[in-house]
């Protein structure tokens, strides 16, 4: 399987994709977002460090989420899926060097989302610990009992930065800072650009074709 780097707005459903393609083909899933949360939950120094940047939708700096992706990338030897990291052209121009030098080839999947249907997904998004994402808006993934986790049972989370005033600022930083990346990689000629405005199932099967 190809490795993959997802590009995307905010809630167009790279984490959910990725869960599905480690559980069906065996993917190692880097979210850099879930290593920053999991420091914060821990209270490492890091974690502190980053904690508000973070509730407020900003971007931490590019030598943390580098130095987390050097420690991860190709550590276990299976495909990978980088899910909210390249997020600046400096990230992503350093992280080609880091794959050039682990010699991995990979394709960079672009989920194109309009703002007010990612808005709408980050009002009724709810997040387990265990991974899984439900939206309480969107019928096909409510979960089946209100506020608990179909697969474990534990009590679903909202996210801190997962309100109207966060998703602005970091839709608006997605629009400043990741865009330039897409025209990066359209000029590598890795880019592949998908509705991800479709149904979840819809965008999965559109995903597998790309990347069998
Ligand atoms: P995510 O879970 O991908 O939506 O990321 C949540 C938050 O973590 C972002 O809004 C940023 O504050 C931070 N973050 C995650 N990945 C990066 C990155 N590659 N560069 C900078 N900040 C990041």
């Amino acid at each position: 399987m190809q490795n993959i780097i997802f590009i995307a707005p905010p809630a167009a459903g790279k984490g959910t994709i990725s869960e599905c393609l480690k559980n069906d083909f065996g993917y190692q899933h880097l979210s850099t977002g879930d290593m920053l949360r999991e420091a914060i939950k821990e209270q490492s120094p890091m974690g502190l460090m980053v904690k508000d940047i973070m509730n407020e939708g900003k971007l931490v700096s590019d030598e943390i989420v580098i130095d987390l992706i050097s420690d991860k990338l190709g550590e276990d030897g299976k495909p990978f899926i980088l899910d909210g990291f390249p997020r600046t052209l400096n990230q992503a121009l350093k992280l080609t060097e880091l794959l050039n030098n682990l010699n991995k080839d990979y394709i960079v999947i672009y989920l194109d989302l309009p703002k007010e249907e990612a808005l709408k997904r980050i009002a009724g998004r709810l997040n387990c610990s265990c991974g899984k994402t439900y939206n309480t808006l969107i019928n096909s993934l409510k979960p089946k009992k209100e506020g608990i986790c179909d697969i474990c049972g534990n009590t679903l989370i909202k996210r801190d930065d997962d309100n109207q005033e966060s998703f602005l600022v970091r839709y608006n930083s997605y629009l400043e800072n990741t865009k330039p990346i897409i025209n990066y990689y359209l000029s590598n000629k890795r880019l592949i650009k998908i509705d991800a405005a479709k149904d979840k199932q819809s965008v999965y099967q559109d995903i597998i074709e790309v990347i069998k």
